[in-house]
């Protein structure tokens, strides 16, 4: 049996992180991890991870990087042997570090970054819609059957609390100043693979399974 996926994606706030992520783990039959479904779900439970995250996500800002490793370094060491998809995460030096430390330098395949100029991603976020049950996504050119009541789960289908302009210009210039110096930490590791993230969900979707099937080949 072919070795588990173990990969990172990553691109600006609106690039399609989320939808790509959940497809291609659903492709390799690995997890789909992605931080901000972890808090979103924390802060819906009241846990106190999600009182301790719910004021950042509302502002747009980065939730503090020792709260994030914990939550991911405890997943990869009960499930991360199995595959994986980290989506959202690292955001910030500190944590890539902290990533590298926990599966050790040779455990990461590669990093798929999904590039797509900053005017799309703009309006692809106002657009966008949430399952508040399920987390699905839709737009508003592309809403559910029923509006706006979710096609898989039924539940009300609302705009994210962190989809707001001012948060989304925050989010925008956190990814600016923290998060793209990253894809020079892993090209510098060989294991950056950028492919082109604008076009409709196939698309795309055919482009990230080619670039991720050709990465592995190759390594
Ligand atoms: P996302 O769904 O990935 O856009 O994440 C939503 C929000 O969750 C972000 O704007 C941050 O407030 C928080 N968040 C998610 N992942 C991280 C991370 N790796 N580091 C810090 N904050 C994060």
């Amino acid at each position: 049996m072919a070795y588990a996926l173990k990969m990172l994606i990553s691109g600006k706030q609106g690039a399609g992180k989320g939808t790509q992520a959940a497809k291609l783990a659903d492709h390799y039959g690995v997890a789909h991890v992605s931080t901000g479904d972890m808090f979103r779900a924390a802060v819906k439970a009241q846990t106190p991870l999600g009182q301790t995250a719910k004021g950042f996500m509302d502002r747009g800002e980065l939730v503090p990087d020792d709260v994030v490793i914990g939550v991911v370094v405890e997943f990869l060491t009960n499930h991360g042997d199995d595959g994986f998809i980290l989506d959202g995460f690292p955001r910030t030096a500190a944590q890539a570090e902290a990533l590298e430390e926990a599966v050790g330098e040779d455990g990461l395949d590669l990093l798929l970054d999904l590039d797509v100029p900053t005017d799309i991603v703009v309006a692809r976020i106002a657009g966008r819609r949430v399952c508040s049950e399920c987390g699905a996504t839709y737009h508003v050119d592309s809403p559910p059957n029923v509006q706006w009541v979710c096609d898989v789960c039924g539940g009300a289908v609302v705009q994210r609390d962190d989809d707001t302009e001012d948060a989304v210009a925050t989010r925008l210039q956190a990814y600016q100043e923290q998060t793209k110096p990253l894809l020079d930490f892993y090209a510098e590791r060989d294991l950056l693979v950028q492919i082109d993230g604008d076009g409709d969900v196939d698309e795309v979707f055919a482009r990230a399974v080619a670039a991720i099937d050709g990465a592995r080949a190759g390594s």
